[in-house]
């Protein structure tokens, strides 16, 4: 292990080099899904882009595989390998606000507490994903979802400019102006190109307080409450996120006693405007029915962005799938309340967010990120405590996915799928063009494919001889 290239590696990092032999290893090779367990030769946590380009020579002269890790929150592991180099970058999360410009830079560790917390100092929010240890890096680069996507998009719809190292150590940057070709290709490429040491976001005034909260019904009135969701999201304004979620009550002091554990199906809502005009949008899903739990209160906007941590902790096995519906009829609906009154562990979640607004309007073209069709997208937690349920649980959720996957199109959201499935659903959420089109991408930033762990693009063959 102490080789002298190894030596020169350590003496180069103003980081840290970690291996097998010490002490710290089993922590710091440690993913968010407790069901990962993979073991690096070598973990370097760098502390600037140089730590970076060190680490990419070392793997280059030892011709070791790359894997890039920002808030290791993949649920399919991409932030770790067997036996290949791993850089962590979790140690470079500075966030820098520009108030005037609205924009927000972020070094690739930073966490999407960290995004908010610095922009909302300056009452602006970078639309992301709804907990907050999840890492902006792997979120942005596959296309990232959450409260702010009706009104606002995707996050890689936010982009604006990423800095990069090359697997053969150059540095770009690519936004609209420079290297547009790599700046398509990772807003929803994937890690596949290289190793971001920062990325550029516009950002919005949202906040500093916003409307949120649950309004939740009991499990067996779902097939109601689904439908009901289905009638209004037409006509609800862009400002509101209205996901219905299957749940047990969290048992925490926010919710009534009595309700606690209880399996539940909530309208999840979230308005990103004035506090006063979301009480009246809000008020038709608190008047439907009879709900259990009303509870909508104004709160800070990055209490709401962690409102799920408790639900998400970081020793849970998990495994995940989701599924995008182009329809949301009554056979869609029938099957989705039908699973949700049956998870199958207490930690298990299924969402059910509507895919529709602003993610829809931007031109299919216009990012990597290839799914822009109105539609349903059905995410399911996955989650327990105990590896002996791993086989049961596993079962159950690939026997759900595939009674999803009936009613799609093969199309997932590549972020929110276990190993196995991330693998298959690649070819299946990019068309043959659009593959081409990456394949050329990754040909020419990592043409041997050293950035393996990922949502994997092989690179396109170079042309032959005489095609040349
Ligand atoms: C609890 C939880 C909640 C989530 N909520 C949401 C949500 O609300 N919305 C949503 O869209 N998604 C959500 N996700 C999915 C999330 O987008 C993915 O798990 C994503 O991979 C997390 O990014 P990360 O940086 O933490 O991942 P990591 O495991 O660190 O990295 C994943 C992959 O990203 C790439 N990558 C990471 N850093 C770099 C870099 N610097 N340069 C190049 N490539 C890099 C690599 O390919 C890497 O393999 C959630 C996941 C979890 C576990």
């Amino acid at each position: 292990m102490n080789s002298p290239a190894l030596e020169q590696l350590r003496a180069a990092l103003r980081g840290q080099l970690v291996t097998p032999a010490d002490a710290e290893y089993d922590t710091v090779r440690r993913v968010f899904n407790a069901m990962i367990d993979r073991r690096p030769a070598l973990i370097v946590r760098c502390l600037n882009t140089a730590d970076v380009l060190a680490a990419l020579a070392h793997a280059r002269e030892e011709g070791l595989p790359v894997a890039v890790r920002g808030g290791g929150h993949s649920i399919a592991g991409h932030g770790t390998c067997d036996g290949g180099l791993l850089i962590d970058m979790s140690l470079m999360r500075a966030v820098h606000v520009d108030p005037a410009r609205r924009t927000v830079r972020a070094q690739a560790g930073a966490t999407l507490g960290d995004v908010d917390r610095e922009s909302q100092v300056h009452g602006l929010a970078v639309p992301s994903g709804q907990v907050s240890e999840t890492g902006i890096a792997g979120l942005t680069l596959s296309g990232g979802m959450g409260m702010l996507q009706r009104k606002y998009g995707l996050t890689c719809d936010n982009l604006l400019s990423v800095d990069m190292v090359t697997v053969n150590g150059e540095l770009v940057t690519a936004n609209a102006e420079q290297n547009t070709e790599l700046f398509w290709a990772v807003r929803g490429g994937g890690g596949n190109f290289g190793v971001v040491t920062s990325f550029e976001y516009r950002a919005h005034p949202v906040g500093p307080m916003m409307l949120a909260g649950i309004v939740a019904h009991p499990v067996e009135e779902a097939a109601a409450v689904l439908e009901f969701l289905h009638e209004q999201i037409a006509d609800t304004p862009d400002e509101l996120s209205t996901d219905v979620v299957f749940l047990r009550v969290p048992r925490l002091e926010f919710f009534p006693e009595e309700h606690q554990g209880r399996p539940v199906v909530a309208f999840f809502l979230r308005y990103a405007g004035d506090v006063e005009d979301g009480w009246e949008v809000v008020r038709r899903f608190r008047e439907f029915g009879e709900p259990l739990i009303d509870a909508i209160a104004p709160m800070p906007l990055v209490h709401v962005q962690s409102m799920l941590d408790p639900a998400n902790p970081r020793d849970h096995q998990q495994y995940w799938t989701s599924e995008f519906l182009p329809r949301f009829g009554p056979a869609e609906r029938e099957t989705v309340a039908r699973i949700g009154a049956d998870l199958p562990s207490p930690e298990t979640v299924m969402q059910v967010i509507p895919f529709d607004a602003e993610p829809t309007r931007i031109p299919a073209d216009a990012t990597a990120f290839a799914h822009r069709e109105e539609s349903w997208l059905i995410h399911i937690v996955g989650q327990w405590a105990n590896p002996a349920e791993n086989d049961r649980c596993r079962s159950w959720v690939r026997d759900a996915g595939a009674q999803l996957r009936a009613f799609g199109t093969g199309a997932a959201y590549l972020n929110l799928l276990s190993g196995d499935e991330a693998d298959m659903r690649v070819n299946a959420f990019w068309s043959d063009d659009r593959l081409r089109r990456l394949a050329e991408v990754k040909a020419q930033y990592d043409p041997d494919n050293l950035l393996r762990f990922n949502h994997n693009i092989p690179p396109a063959p170079a042309p032959a001889k005489d095609e040349r």
